[in-house]
């Protein structure tokens, strides 16, 4: 069976619009569907109302994935099944606009700092009615002709650790959980190996996120080895996490993972799906075999 619990649509940065994504969803034969814009529901609040029956094989969670700071990382949780009107969700969207406006005002300070005039607005501009970020930034650049490509303004100006990586501004990993779960949402860590963490380190953000309320932790983010699988695998069992499965979709592209994923075999752990699958015993039983 194909599900898929982390996907982006044009609300944030990703190519397709919700209603195309769901509709390549529903052509894959995805049955259970979680869009997951970075800091913002608009997506889900847009094609909610287009009526998906109840008969349709394909199911739409609520999704977002929230940006947070621990460690003086910028780390990535994903809400999933939330109340999207309750205000706990409210203060959360609130709170994650403000922070991303104020990052994208002093990212353009700081490029400004460095000879590049001119790069909010023009960042603006890309943005559109999407999200703010380093992808419209990075895109300015492209067109004005100070960069190459994407790849270079974020190797040389706004990548980890360059003059454009702010992060001061996000909310911290203890409050975005519990934005989350007060919204009678479930947390899940996104990508964990993809802050490059020792093991140690990895296990410590783990616990920090489930002592503030974490539930899941995601097993299969897009493309990944077995060994990573099996790595991941080990750390939801020791650390009693459930676990998700998600592409991280943003566009089609040669490298880039397509929309929905094999349910993988979870033996003893717990799959965050299993909440939104009005299953009888029998094919729950295939889908944990
Ligand atoms: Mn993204
Ligand atoms: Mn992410
Ligand atoms: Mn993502």
């Amino acid at each position: 069976m194909l599900i898929d619990f982390h996907t982006h649509s044009t609300a944030s940065d990703g190519a397709l619009s919700p209603a195309e994504l769901v509709a390549r969803a529903r052509l894959a034969g995805v049955r259970l569907l979680a869009l997951t814009d970075h800091d913002t529901i608009a997506g889900y609040a847009q094609i909610q109302a287009s009526a998906i029956a109840e008969t349709d094989a394909l199911r739409l969670i609520p999704g977002i994935e929230m940006s947070c700071r621990w460690s003086a990382t910028t780390i990535h949780v994903l809400g999933l099944g939330m109340d999207i009107d309750h205000p706990a969700m409210q203060e959360a969207l609130a709170v994650l606009q403000q922070a991303r406006q104020d990052r994208a005002a002093r990212i353009a300070e700081r490029l400004e700092q460095r000879g590049f005039s001119g790069a909010l607005a023009g960042a603006l501009q890309h943005a559109g009615d999407s999200q703010l970020g380093r992808p419209d930034f990075a895109a300015w650049m492209v067109e004005q002709g100070h960069v190459k490509d994407h790849a270079q303004a974020f190797d040389k100006y706004l990548g980890q650790g360059k003059t454009g990586d702010v992060k001061a501004f996000w909310p911290e990993l203890a409050q975005v959980v519990r934005w989350i779960v007060d919204a009678g949402g479930v947390a899940v860590m996104a990508h964990p190996l993809k802050y490059r963490y020792t093991r140690m380190k990895l296990r410590r953000l783990l616990l920090d996120f489930r002592a503030a309320g974490g539930q899941a932790t995601e097993l299969l983010s897009g493309y990944q080895t077995s060994d990573q699988t099996e790595q991941l695998r080990r750390l939801a069992h020791d650390l009693n996490l459930e676990v998700s499965v998600g592409s991280d979709f943003h566009r089609d592209g040669p490298y880039s993972p397509q929309v929905g994923v094999e349910l993988p075999a979870i033996d003893g752990l717990i799959g965050v799906w299993q909440r939104w699958l009005p299953m009888d015993r029998a094919s729950q039983e295939a889908v944990t075999a």
